[in-house]
């Protein structure tokens, strides 16, 4: 495989059923089988831009935050390219700055590569490194590591990287951030001059441009979104939106939905297999919801869409494929499961509701790491995005009991309760007319699922803001449809520093220093990887010759003292406390 060859061209049916977007890109039968299992309708724009460039063989500089799709944009034209390579040494290879992004690309390259058969190792530090050395040694296509431990391997002779014929440097900007710049370079180094590269950033600063230059050869340029979205056009409407990790989006979506109780609203997924997912799992909750997706007939659909025009449904359900086209009526909310992959999608989707002046609310459910892509749509719509604390279990439960007082009232002004009125008389003689009366309303509360179990979703923290401004509303902002308010603003961060504190933030001790060779990218390592603390919350690091001190959101500081207390940093044990001046 050569760095000019072009791409194997698959000659597949019309009739096929495969999403005729990936289809187009030059993908073969057995990605766009995986694809199509995993529900994706359509490329997104850094997939259409990327994939085509990589399977041909040339080199990448993409600009491209986490939520864009990128993982995909790399993943997929790799595991083609490198399909019929020998396995008994790596093929590919994917550096990622932190253990936890390099989990997540690992699986996803299992996932892309599962009809293909790929193997895939994924090392990182802080994992026992038996079970690594045996799947180097096994054999592997496909390596994902961070700096750190892929240099370990090296030097132990047990990553032999002379087979390689792609590497992915994947969120570059952060393996800066955190010291690695000497580590990637000394990798590289252990390559073939005639790989091909890929490097992906957030940001592209000189230093990101500079590396660039330096290994990559006549590379593509991509660039997502760079436009802002013509003035006018996005719709104005209240947006808000919510950080939270994988494991609790669904009880997210729920809580925000019984928050709102709205009339009509929206759900926009992804993929396929999530808007099925929602749906169950919104309709076991007793909700009125309907799934719409490229998957249905033109039969199916309009059924759906029927039922919800005439109101029988409540929440629909879609992928943006589904929506598209589809004449609409107006909804009082949007809610994203996801971030949408670009600003484009996301101002699409919220344009659905607010319409003609009407009162309309977009809510976004978010990943920690896809902060930087909502940063980036703000930009983009020139509009702010509130980030708001997930309400509570105790905030749904006065909610709901407003809910019912409201209802009750609204039913005293309509009157005609004489029926009723005899039934409570009836029951006022062995029981106290207000005992009969709170019977009455804790059956109202229970019908609308007051008495569910249920479990608080962890609050995550929010992602210093860039350039020193606020990040966030400081006011109380309601997403409720019938009025009130729910969801608590975040605490506005880049406040002034206090004494050499930042309001909000803890100093945690650490005492190891330069004379132990500690650099910050060591601190922030391990403290991501060890307190799985993401490591775009950690503040400001100041190294001294025997000490350095961290600032650490005080919500995670316990966690992150303790944890980390218990690991071993640069190989020892080092002492770990807050902070005494
Ligand atoms: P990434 O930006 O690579 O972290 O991807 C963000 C999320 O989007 C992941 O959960 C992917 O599974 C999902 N995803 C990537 N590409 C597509 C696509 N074309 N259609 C639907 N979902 C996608």
């Amino acid at each position: 495989m050569t760095k000019q060859s072009s791409p194997s061209v698959s000659i597949i049916p019309a009739a096929t059923g495969f999403s005729p977007g990936f289809v187009s890109l030059g993908l073969e039968a057995p990605l766009l089988a995986t694809l199509e299992t995993l529900g994706y309708e359509e490329p997104t724009p850094i997939q259409r831009e990327a994939i085509p460039s990589l399977l041909a063989g040339r080199d990448l500089l993409g600009q491209a935050a986490t939520g864009t799709g990128k993982t995909a944009a790399f993943a997929l034209p790799i595991l083609q390219r490198i399909r019929h390579e020998e396995k008994a040494r790596p093929s590919a290879l994917v550096l990622v700055p932190t253990r936890e992004l390099a989990i997540q690309v690992g699986e996803a390259m299992q996932r892309y590569g599962k009809e293909l058969r790929i193997s895939v190792a994924t090392i990182y530090g802080g994992q026992a490194i038996g079970p690594q050395l045996y799947a180097l040694k096994r054999g592997v296509s496909v390596v994902v590591a961070t700096p750190g431990r892929a240099l370990d391997h090296i030097r132990r002779g047990t990553l032999k990287l002379q087979d390689v014929k792609v590497v992915v440097l994947d969120e570059a900007d952060e393996m800066l951030d955190m010291g690695f710049a000497d580590d990637l370079d000394a990798i590289l180094e252990q390559t073939p001059k005639t790989k091909q590269t890929a490097l992906f950033s957030a940001t592209m600063p000189a230093r990101i441009r500079s590396i660039a230059h330096r290994h990559l050869h006549n590379p593509i340029e991509i660039t997502i979104a760079k436009e802002p979205v013509k003035a006018g056009t996005a719709p104005r409407v209240q947006q808000t939106a919510y950080v939270v990790t994988r494991p609790h989006r669904a009880a997210t979506l729920a809580r925000l939905i019984d928050m709102a109780g709205p009339k009509s609203a929206l759900v926009f997924c992804r993929t396929r297999i999530e808007v099925d997912e929602v749906t169950s799992m919104l309709t076991g909750r007793g909700h009125r919801a309907e799934a719409i997706h490229g998957g249905m007939s033109q039969s199916q659909r309009d059924r759906v869409m029927q039922a919800f025009k005439s109101g029988q449904t409540e929440l629909l359900v879609a992928t943006d494929v589904a929506a598209r086209g589809l004449d609409i009526p107006h909804v009082s909310h949007v809610i994203n499961y996801e971030l949408p992959s670009s600003a484009e999608v996301y101002v699409h989707r919220i344009g659905r509701t607010g319409r003609a002046g009407r009162e309309g609310a977009a809510i976004t459910i978010l990943d920690p790491r896809e902060q930087r892509l909502l940063r980036s749509i703000e930009q983009h719509t020139k509009a702010r995005v509130a980030v708001l604390t997930i309400p509570t279990l105790a905030d749904l439960r006065a909610k709901r009991l407003s809910r019912v007082q409201s209802d009750v009232e609204e039913m005293l002004q309509e009157g005609s309760l004489d029926s009723f009125i005899a039934l409570v008389e009836g029951l006022s003689a062995s029981h106290p007319p207000t005992e009969v009366a709170a019977a009455a309303l804790k059956l109202v509360f229970r019908r609308q699922g007051g008495e569910r179990p249920e479990q608080e979703i962890p609050i995550l923290p929010v992602k210093q803001p860039e350039f020193g401004r606020p990040a966030h509303f400081a006011g109380r902002a309601g997403l409720s449809s019938r009025g009130g308010s729910a969801g608590v603003p975040r605490q506005p961060d880049g406040r002034a520093r206090r004494g050499g504190q930042k309001t909000g933030m803890a100093r945690v001790y650490v005492g190891a220093g330069r004379d132990s060779g500690i650099r910050p990218g060591d601190l922030v390592g391990a403290i991501a990887n060890e307190a799985k603390v993401s490591s775009s919350v950690i503040g400001s690091i100041e190294i001294e010759e025997r000490f350095s001190i961290v600032d650490i959101p005080e919500a995670l500081a316990a966690r992150v003292i303790e944890l980390l207390g218990r690991s071993r940093i640069k190989g020892r044990k080092v002492p770990v406390r807050l902070f005494r001046e």
